[in-house]
């Protein structure tokens, strides 16, 4: 097989136009190729990029034609993902049911260890029961939100599945992903995304596919506390019962707070800096005019990501998790605290993008301490709940720039459910943060114009955009309990789906091929 590189398609055309691109520039007409990667150029003229593999070999094809491609031109190897369980582990119990520990559990259930997963929050079934209730009437539960339940934090979510690791194994992510109903062009998009309407299938798929290979799921059950015997987990207390095994994964994302103080209390963690701020509003169609120059149904709804480091300022200042056609949602866990982020459908075709707009913060913001940064989270959580009384503060771009409460919307309607109240942000973090913030949506919207036009609307607040802790590690091992396995965002090693799957994924190949400890 041959891997070959840079075809253009015209942004209008369709896949006849890349096959007859593929069979002129190998001068061949018999011949099968699937697509290998596909991206946008919207630079200049735009056009769809494909890399394609077709089934032929280098020997079939004109040595003339191979010198004329160069580098766009080379045999193509598929790389398996070959893992043995060498040091015949028996058991796993796995804590929290998010990208990373379903990733975890797939591996090491498919090679005939004895998974039993710990999971606070619902199925995903019953969990979107309990999320449309908190959309229509405000009223949250704890543990079955958009933090906790079945899938983790991404279940509810824009489901981008982009990452900016160069490990190959990403790529068995993404097959049981596909495997599991997610769409198949997934494997090659340059930016893959499958939108909390389908996800939500993909995680049930998963599980029904885990439990085909023996996997045992406790939901609605709490990890509260270890035993631990000579540095080492003895047993696992949940809030239900108890539970042994040959190793323990912990997989329980960045909003474990209760869990948090557990491991705390065990010397476990450390601090970690991670990123404060607010959700911006703006319309759809503004954004992909400002990225494309040109409205089509033809493109996706248009994507950007801005950095802004300014030395002037104490923080620097990026945008996180862009929702295209997306919908801001109320995604805290505790009661009386509020935190919001992003969702969307597959098809993205809300009437707002909506992205985080996020300081990075360290202890100079929250002080010393492990729990530092986690308390500083709380506090800001529960003013904005104060503020917006149950319902999102937001506020127009223009009047967060001029340091007051709006008082009537303009073009862009905010999309928070059940409600919002008009508020001044400003009052919410230190005055550096609000500083930074301002300066960097003055600069972004020099780069996507439109990006806070004075209409663009704040929503209040986003503090959950990494884990305010790291749970020491090295090798996968907790540094003190050898038969612990921190993973995943919550950990402080991975941020997004398909980095926390990877986590999980080579967490498991690590149990079952590595230096034996368990
Ligand atoms: P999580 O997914 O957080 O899973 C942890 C699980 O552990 C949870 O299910 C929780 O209930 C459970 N748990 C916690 N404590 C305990 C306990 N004591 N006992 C038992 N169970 C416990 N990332 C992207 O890449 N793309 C996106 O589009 C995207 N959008 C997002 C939108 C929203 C609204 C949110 C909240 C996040 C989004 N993210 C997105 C981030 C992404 O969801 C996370 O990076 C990812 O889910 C982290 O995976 P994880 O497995 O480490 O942890």
């Amino acid at each position: 097989m041959i891997i070959l590189r840079n075809i253009k398609v015209p942004y209008d055309k369709d896949e006849k136009f890349l096959s007859g691109e593929i069979a002129k520039k190998l001068n061949k007409r018999d011949f099968n190729y699937k697509i290998y990667k596909k991206s946008l150029d919207a630079r200049h003229e735009i056009n769809f990029v494909y890399q394609v593999i077709v089934d032929l070999d280098l020997a079939d094809i004109d040595k003339k034609i191979i010198k004329r491609l160069k580098n766009n031109i080379e045999e193509f190897h598929e790389d398996k993902l070959e893992v043995e369980n060498i040091n015949k582990i028996k058991s796993a119990v796995i804590i929290g049911t998010g990208p990373a520990g379903l990733f975890a559990a797939y591996l090491l259930a498919k090679k005939g260890v004895k998974v039993t997963l710990i999971e606070r929050g619902k199925k995903v079934e019953d969990r979107l029961r309990d999320i449309d209730t908190l959309h229509e009437t405000g009223k949250l539960d704890e543990n079955s939100n958009v933090q906790f339940g079945e899938g983790g934090a991404g279940t509810f979510s824009d489901g981008k599945l982009t990452s900016r690791s160069k490990d190959k194994r990403v790529s068995h992510v993404f097959e049981i992903f596909v495997k599991n109903g997610a769409p198949e062009d997934i494997l090659y998009e340059q930016k893959p995304h499958i939108g909390t309407d389908i996800l939500r299938n993909v995680i049930k798929n998963i599980r029904q596919d885990i439990e085909r290979k023996g996997a045992i799921y406790k939901f609605s059950e709490k990890l509260i506390d270890f035993e631990i015997c000579n540095g080492k987990i003895n047993k696992i207390i949940t809030d239900k019962g108890e539970y042994s095994a040959d190793c323990y994964i912990l997989a329980i994302g960045n909003s474990a707070r209760d869990t948090f103080v557990m491991l705390d209390k065990y010397d476990l963690i450390e601090q970690k800096p991670f990123a404060v701020g607010f959700r911006i509003e703006h319309l759809r169609k503004n954004i992909d005019k400002a990225q494309y120059g040109m409205i089509s149904e033809k493109l996706p709804s248009a994507t950007y990501q801005l950095n802004i480091t300014d030395k002037e300022e104490a923080h620097s200042v990026y945008t996180f998790c862009m929702c295209p056609g997306g919908y801001v949602v109320n995604s805290s866990s505790i009661k009386s605290q509020l935190c919001v982020n992003g969702m969307s459908y597959h098809d993205r075709k809300g009437e707002n993008s909506n992205s985080a707009v996020v300081a990075t913060i360290d202890k100079k913001i929250y002080g010393e301490g492990n729990l530092a940064g986690m308390n500083f989270q709380n506090e800001i959580e529960k003013k904005a709940y104060k503020m917006g009384g149950g319902l999102a503060p937001v506020q127009r771009v223009k009047d967060f720039m001029e340091n007051r409460a709006t008082e009537k919307l303009g073009e862009v309607l905010p999309t928070f459910k059940p409600g919002y109240v008009f508020a001044d942000l400003n009052e919410i973090y230190p005055e550096s943060i609000n500083h930074a913030i301002k300066n960097a949506l003055k600069l972004m919207n020099r780069r996507v114009h439109g990006f806070c036009s004075d209409d663009a609307i704040l929503t209040g607040v986003e503090t959950r955009t990494s884990s305010p802790i790291r749970i020491v590690r090295e090798n996968y091992r907790s540094e003190k309990l050898k038969n612990l396995f921190p993973i995943g965002e919550g950990a402080g090693y991975s941020g997004g789906i398909i980095s926390s799957a990877l986590d999980g994924l080579k967490c498991a190949m690590e149990i079952l091929e590595g230096e034996k400890e368990c």
